[in-house]
Protein backbone atom coordinates (compact mmCIF):
# COMPACT_ATOMS: atom_id res chain seq x y z
CA UNK A 1 0.00 0.00 0.00
CA UNK A 2 1.61 2.86 -1.20
CA UNK A 3 0.18 6.79 0.46
CA UNK A 4 0.07 9.64 -2.31
CA UNK A 5 -0.96 13.00 -1.76
CA UNK A 6 -0.04 12.78 2.34
CA UNK A 7 0.16 15.82 3.87
CA UNK A 8 1.27 16.66 7.80
CA UNK A 9 -0.89 18.02 10.68
CA UNK A 10 2.14 17.83 13.46
CA UNK A 11 2.83 13.74 12.45
CA UNK A 12 0.25 12.50 11.91
CA UNK A 13 -0.18 11.52 8.31
CA UNK A 14 -3.27 13.14 6.23
CA UNK A 15 -4.86 11.40 3.16
CA UNK A 16 -7.74 11.23 1.54
CA UNK A 17 -9.77 8.14 2.23
CA UNK A 18 -10.97 7.97 -0.83
CA UNK A 19 -7.52 8.00 -2.85
CA UNK A 20 -5.32 5.66 -0.47
CA UNK A 21 -7.49 3.52 1.80
CA UNK A 22 -7.14 0.37 0.06
CA UNK A 23 -9.89 -2.27 0.68
CA UNK A 24 -7.96 -4.00 3.33
CA UNK A 25 -7.26 -0.75 5.10
CA UNK A 26 -10.81 -0.28 5.50
CA UNK A 27 -12.35 -3.65 6.17
CA UNK A 28 -9.89 -3.60 8.98
CA UNK A 29 -10.68 -0.19 10.39
CA UNK A 30 -14.74 -1.02 9.75
CA UNK A 31 -14.20 -4.39 11.81
CA UNK A 32 -13.31 -2.39 14.81
CA UNK A 33 -16.39 -0.39 14.42
CA UNK A 34 -18.48 -3.57 15.32
CA UNK A 35 -16.54 -4.10 18.45
CA UNK A 36 -16.69 -7.41 20.67
CA UNK A 37 -15.33 -10.56 19.24
CA UNK A 38 -13.70 -9.00 16.56
CA UNK A 39 -10.95 -11.01 14.59
CA UNK A 40 -7.78 -10.10 16.52
CA UNK A 41 -9.05 -10.67 19.90
CA UNK A 42 -9.98 -13.97 19.01
CA UNK A 43 -6.67 -14.51 17.83
CA UNK A 44 -5.13 -13.47 21.69
CA UNK A 45 -8.30 -15.30 22.97
CA UNK A 46 -7.40 -18.67 21.22
CA UNK A 47 -3.41 -18.59 22.35
CA UNK A 48 -4.09 -17.82 25.82
CA UNK A 49 -6.60 -20.84 25.45
CA UNK A 50 -4.45 -23.22 23.93
CA UNK A 51 -1.64 -22.24 26.34
CA UNK A 52 -3.81 -23.42 29.60
CA UNK A 53 -4.65 -19.74 30.29
CA UNK A 54 -8.24 -19.19 31.93
CA UNK A 55 -9.55 -15.56 31.68
CA UNK A 56 -12.78 -13.32 31.46
CA UNK A 57 -14.17 -11.27 28.85
CA UNK A 58 -15.49 -7.63 28.48
CA UNK A 59 -15.94 -7.18 32.49
CA UNK A 60 -18.32 -4.84 33.02
CA UNK A 61 -17.53 -3.67 37.05
CA UNK A 62 -13.66 -2.97 35.61
CA UNK A 63 -13.11 0.87 34.00
CA UNK A 64 -13.44 0.61 30.76
CA UNK A 65 -14.65 -3.13 30.55
CA UNK A 66 -11.28 -4.71 29.94
CA UNK A 67 -11.50 -7.28 26.75
CA UNK A 68 -9.28 -9.79 28.73
CA UNK A 69 -8.88 -10.44 32.22
CA UNK A 70 -7.19 -12.98 33.95
CA UNK A 71 -7.98 -12.76 37.39
CA UNK A 72 -5.28 -15.95 38.50
CA UNK A 73 -2.70 -13.38 37.07
CA UNK A 74 -4.07 -9.97 38.28
CA UNK A 75 -3.12 -9.33 34.51
CA UNK A 76 -5.47 -7.22 31.87
CA UNK A 77 -5.10 -7.70 28.40
CA UNK A 78 -6.60 -4.83 25.58
CA UNK A 79 -6.52 -5.11 22.22
CA UNK A 80 -7.00 -1.91 20.92
CA UNK A 81 -7.75 -1.22 16.80
CA UNK A 82 -5.09 1.43 15.69
CA UNK A 83 -6.68 4.02 13.88
CA UNK A 84 -9.79 4.48 17.15
CA UNK A 85 -7.26 4.39 19.64
CA UNK A 86 -4.56 6.22 17.84
CA UNK A 87 -1.71 3.94 17.17
CA UNK A 88 1.34 6.70 17.01
CA UNK A 89 3.50 5.89 13.90
CA UNK A 90 1.63 2.91 12.85
CA UNK A 91 0.45 2.77 9.22
CA UNK A 92 -3.21 2.04 9.85
CA UNK A 93 -3.85 5.32 12.10
CA UNK A 94 -4.55 7.60 9.18
CA UNK A 95 -6.59 10.54 9.74
CA UNK A 96 -9.01 11.20 6.87
CA UNK A 97 -8.82 14.66 4.93
CA UNK A 98 -12.43 15.42 5.58
CA UNK A 99 -13.59 16.53 8.84
CA UNK A 100 -10.06 16.00 10.04
CA UNK A 101 -10.78 18.33 13.44
CA UNK A 102 -13.92 16.09 14.48
CA UNK A 103 -11.24 12.65 13.55
CA UNK A 104 -9.02 13.99 15.78
CA UNK A 105 -11.48 14.95 18.79
CA UNK A 106 -12.88 11.97 18.45
CA UNK A 107 -9.84 10.02 18.53
CA UNK A 108 -7.93 11.99 21.61
CA UNK A 109 -10.40 11.52 23.50
CA UNK A 110 -10.62 7.92 22.85
CA UNK A 111 -6.96 8.27 23.89
CA UNK A 112 -7.61 9.94 27.26
CA UNK A 113 -10.19 7.50 28.12
CA UNK A 114 -7.79 4.87 27.77
CA UNK A 115 -5.16 6.86 29.67
CA UNK A 116 -8.00 7.34 32.63
CA UNK A 117 -8.74 3.22 32.44
CA UNK A 118 -5.26 2.90 32.98
CA UNK A 119 -4.51 4.72 35.95
CA UNK A 120 -7.37 3.42 37.74
CA UNK A 121 -6.95 -0.30 36.76
CA UNK A 122 -3.38 0.01 38.08
CA UNK A 123 -4.32 1.32 41.02
CA UNK A 124 -6.65 -1.79 41.63
CA UNK A 125 -3.69 -3.28 41.88
CA UNK A 126 -4.01 -4.67 37.68
CA UNK A 127 -0.98 -5.16 35.49
CA UNK A 128 -2.27 -4.01 32.03
CA UNK A 129 -0.82 -5.12 28.59
CA UNK A 130 -2.40 -2.94 25.66
CA UNK A 131 -1.88 -4.73 22.31
CA UNK A 132 -2.33 -3.25 18.82
CA UNK A 133 -3.90 -5.07 16.20
CA UNK A 134 -1.13 -3.87 13.61
CA UNK A 135 0.86 -6.41 16.44
CA UNK A 136 -0.98 -9.40 15.92
CA UNK A 137 -0.52 -9.07 11.99
CA UNK A 138 0.83 -12.59 11.15
CA UNK A 139 4.62 -11.76 10.78
CA UNK A 140 5.00 -10.45 13.73
CA UNK A 141 2.19 -12.51 16.17
CA UNK A 142 4.47 -15.25 17.23
CA UNK A 143 6.11 -12.24 18.74
CA UNK A 144 3.56 -10.41 20.11
CA UNK A 145 2.16 -13.62 22.16
CA UNK A 146 5.79 -14.40 23.31
CA UNK A 147 5.22 -10.64 24.85
CA UNK A 148 2.16 -11.74 26.42
CA UNK A 149 3.15 -14.87 28.13
CA UNK A 150 6.20 -12.76 29.77
CA UNK A 151 4.11 -9.69 30.90
CA UNK A 152 1.92 -12.37 32.33
CA UNK A 153 3.97 -14.44 34.27
CA UNK A 154 6.47 -11.38 34.85
CA UNK A 155 4.86 -8.15 34.36
CA UNK A 156 7.58 -7.71 31.83
CA UNK A 157 6.40 -4.98 29.22
CA UNK A 158 9.77 -4.81 27.42
CA UNK A 159 9.55 -6.45 23.66
ZN1 LIG B 1 -0.89 -0.13 14.93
Amino acid sequence: MSFVKVTKLGNIPLVSMSDVHSKETRSYNMSRIKGKDTKPEMLVRKFLHSRGYRYRLHVKRLSGKPDIVLPKYKTIINIHGCFWHGHQGCRYYVIPKTRTEWWLHKINRNKELDEQNLSKLSQEGWKVLTIFECELKPKIREETFNRILKFINCGDTSS
